[in-house]
């Protein structure tokens, strides 16, 4: 199916609301039926029928479609957050006595998922460095149902091989499942690799202008159908008919703010590399990264997040840095118009600091839509 007439045309029935060219947002919390007959067949069958909001709406039905064919899939549920679409899935899925293989260092919160909440169900996780398969092979045990990924990660952006980790699961059986917001569905498309299920925050780049918190997950009719049965109409995690709108117009110009974007990333990263109180940069499409390899072959483009550190990375010389930028803001979440910070060391406290652990000294940068060197000279005066 064509981008272009997935992002204007699919879904929208646009006789049926006065041929206006943007979507109603269906404010509604019930349908109403005319006879007995139809209201039994509802009732009897949530998932295709239009019964109640906390199932299906057709706002969100619209973007459903939309989010189902960008990632290639044959359906989409989407969520009121980026987790939702990551935990209702994972708990729809695994039964007490359960085990994942998970790649290690994922979003916090899926670290807290498997580590603090799944416990409470008896499903128990081991993570391993995905960066051979072979470390995942070797983690799978009889009862290991699931196999997690997220790749590239948002903080050290570390790759899984993503058509040899599905090849593996497939021989043996086991579920694959990605967190692929990064890349987002136009420069990664996990399905076409063999990945069972893709989970996006919509929050970032889908949503694209900071003022939603979204989720999407994407596979077959048969899965989505199942998850949403009980897990998704138990659990309650519908979006808003309103942030659902929001979602739609964001996706106009997703391929128009990726472009910007990538392209921004390169510009930035390059002049980074090259700054004399730069050390590391790290962004899966630099040159120098080292799965380089494996990025330029199943990626199609690269987010616009990097990480890099400093020559001096006491903590006194990176609070000054972040605290001098003026138009880079300091904040959670990405994915927006915005360009954002974070230091590593926001969240540890100064005396756990370990100087000679790279992650501690990373700073996280995300290059939204401003023009390249806008951001390089805010950089170039905080570095100063
Ligand atoms: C933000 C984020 C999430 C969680 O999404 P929310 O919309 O904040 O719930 C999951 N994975 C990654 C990689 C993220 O950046």
């Amino acid at each position: 199916m064509e981008l272009s007439y997935i992002l204007n045309e699919l879904g929208e029935e646009r006789e049926n609301y006065f041929n206006a060219v943007s979507p109603p947002i269906i404010q509604t919390s019930n349908f109403t039926f005319k006879t007995v007959a139809d209201f039994r067949q509802a009732l009897g069958n949530e998932f295709d029928a239009m019964l109640y909001s906390r199932g299906h709406n057709p706002t969100l039905n619209i973007l459903r479609k939309k989010l189902a064919a960008l990632d290639g899939a044959e359906d989409a549920l989407v969520f009121s957050s980026g987790i939702a679409a990551i935990s209702v899935p994972i708990l729809a899925l695994l039964q007490q006595g359960d085990h994942a293989v998970v790649v290690e260092n994922p979003y916090s919160w899926t670290i807290k998922l498997f580590n603090d909440f799944l416990p409470k169900f008896g499903i128990s996780a081991t993570f391993v460095d995905g960066s051979e398969v072979k470390n995942i092979e070797n983690a799978i045990r009889p009862n290991t149902k699931l196999i997690y990924l997220e790749s590239p990660n948002t903080f050290s952006y570390e790759l899984q091989d993503l058509k040899a980790v599905s090849n593996l699961a497939k021989s043996k059986g086991i579920l694959t499942m990605i967190d692929n917001s990064y890349c987002g569905p136009l420069y990664q498309q996990p399905i076409s690799l063999g990945i069972d299920l893709v989970a996006q925050s919509a929050t970032k780049y889908l949503g694209g202008h900071s003022d939603i918190v979204a989720g999407v997950l994407t596979g077959n009719k048969e899965l989505i159908n199942k998850i949403f049965d009980n897990e998704f109409m138990n659990i309650g995690p519908a979006l808003s008919p309103h942030s659902a709108w929001l979602l739609i117009r964001g996706l106009r110009t997703l391929p128009l703010r990726m472009q910007r974007s990538f392209e921004t990333a390169k510009i930035v990263t390059a002049w980074l590399e090259k700054h004399p109180a730069i050390d590391k940069v790290l962004w899966p499409f630099s040159p120098g990264f080292k799965q380089s390899q494996l990025a330029q072959k199943q990626m199609q483009g690269c987010g616009s997040m990097f990480s890099f550190t400093l020559k001096d990375s006491s903590i006194q010389k990176i609070e000054t840095f972040c605290d001098k930028l003026q138009h880079i803001l300091m904040a959670v979440s990405w994915g927006g118009h915005e360009s954002l910070i974070i230091p590593s060391i926001a969240g540890i406290a100064k005396k756990d600091y370990d100087k000679s652990n790279i992650r501690h000294q990373l700073i996280r940068m995300y290059a939204g839509l401003e023009d390249a060197n806008y951001l390089i000279k805010d950089l170039e005066q905080a570095l100063e």
